[in-house]
């Protein structure tokens, strides 16, 4: 099988189901128990939340853990929206836990149009800035999105957030598997251990030290701010993860963008087209042709991807902000690389050329 979904999920690193596996059998204790099996399991957390906190320059008081990154996200936004007066400026392609949080949904927010490639207006920041100064803006701006892999400019973004005394919050997920983070400049950060090699149902929420948080869950765990005995296991998997961690070169993703766009017709790449996009990112659009069609087949001779996002069965909300018609958003299928050879992607270019072939046949 050839699987070109890691933006979805990772399969789990052999590091970290043996770290999990050590964890299940020597320190299930609960890490509040103040007995000696409670202190080995509360050892665990101690030393894993200081790998997590090293890995993003942060403090291990910054770090707190979480089911994943919805809940990181919720965590971040409500715990400032439930205390008081914050204005929430965001965009419109965010992850669907931020846009459902956004908007008509929950609260109001001021929300931040796109260019084609998927870039925030800086232009367009600086006026919702300027016009929130009777609150404190906080400004949720992912790092790089989940469906066209567009990195942000977030010093710039930080730049003017703190120009304007805002908090600066950013859902990470997808940035963390591809490149070292510089969080000085960032607030609060959100990620997931399921997109690095650790299972899904972990993650964590770095908020600077200072920030009060008013929890969602309640509970003594986590300094107060997140309740639920720790979920001890999956944090030594995260900890594994992260010593694990080999950043892709971005190598394997643009030979197959280039055999792609050179041998299929009438097909372009959605999103950025240089630096500024994650290296494991291709999203293209075949013209003409069902992407869900095309997957399915796809799918039968074992190369699996994806429509979008996996969190959204929607018609994507980020294709359609960067001004995609509804056409070619049905004709996008996103390809997510984890560490596959040149060999692999001949393999699946020579597939997807053929059913493209198929698939454009009968449309006529
Ligand atoms: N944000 C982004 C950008 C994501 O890609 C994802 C995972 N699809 C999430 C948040 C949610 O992560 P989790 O499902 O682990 O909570």
């Amino acid at each position: 099988m050839i699987y070109l979904d890691n933006a979805a999920t990772t399969k789990p690193k052999q590091a970290v189901i043996d770290a999990i596996n050590k964890c299940l059998i020597e320190t299930w204790g609960n890490p509040s128990s103040l007995h000696t099996v409670g202190k080995a399991a509360k050892k665990v957390v101690d030393e894993n939340r200081k790998i997590v906190a090293d890995f993003i320059g942060a403090k291990p008081s910054e770090i707190i853990f979480t089911s994943g990154a919805c809940e990181a996200n919720s965590l971040a936004l409500c715990g400032l929206l439930n205390r008081g007066d914050y204005t929430l400026i965001t965009t419109n392609i965010e992850h669907k836990s931020i846009m459902n949080l956004a908007g008509d949904y929950l609260y109001e927010s001021d929300r931040l149009y796109v260019d084609k490639d998927g870039f925030v207006d800086l232009g367009a920041l600086d006026r919702c800035l300027k016009s929130a100064v009777y609150t404190t803006p906080l400004v949720s701006i992912q790092y790089a999105n989940n469906e066209i892999g567009t990195i942000q400019n977030m010093q710039a973004i930080s730049g003017l957030v703190h120009y304007y005394g805002g908090i600066l919050h950013t859902d990470a997920t997808q940035l963390i598997p591809d490149r070292k983070i510089d969080i000085t400049s960032i607030d609060m950060m959100s990620f997931s251990g399921q997109k690095l090699g650790a299972p899904k149902g972990i993650g964590v929420l770095y908020v600077k030290d200072g920030i009060e948080l008013e929890p969602i869950i309640y509970g003594s765990q986590e300094n107060s701010r997140r309740g639920g005995t720790e979920n001890v296991p999956y944090i030594a998997g995260l900890g594994a993860a992260i010593r694990d961690i080999q950043y892709l070169t971005g190598e394997v993703r643009d030979y197959f963008a280039q055999q792609v766009l050179a041998r299929i017709p009438d097909c372009y790449l959605v999103g950025a087209k240089d630096e500024r996009r994650l290296k494991n990112n291709a999203s293209i659009c075949f013209r003409g042709v069902s992407g869900e069609l095309l997957l399915l087949m796809l799918n039968e001779r074992g190369i699996y991807a994806s429509a979008g996002s996996a969190c959204n069965h929607e018609p994507s909300h980020v294709l359609k902000a960067i001004g995609l018609s509804d056409e070619d958003i049905g004709s996008t299928v996103r390809f997510t690389f984890g560490y596959q050879t040149k060999d692999d992607v001949d393999f699946v270019v020579d597939n997807l050329a053929e059913i493209v072939g198929i698939l454009r046949k009968f449309k006529k």
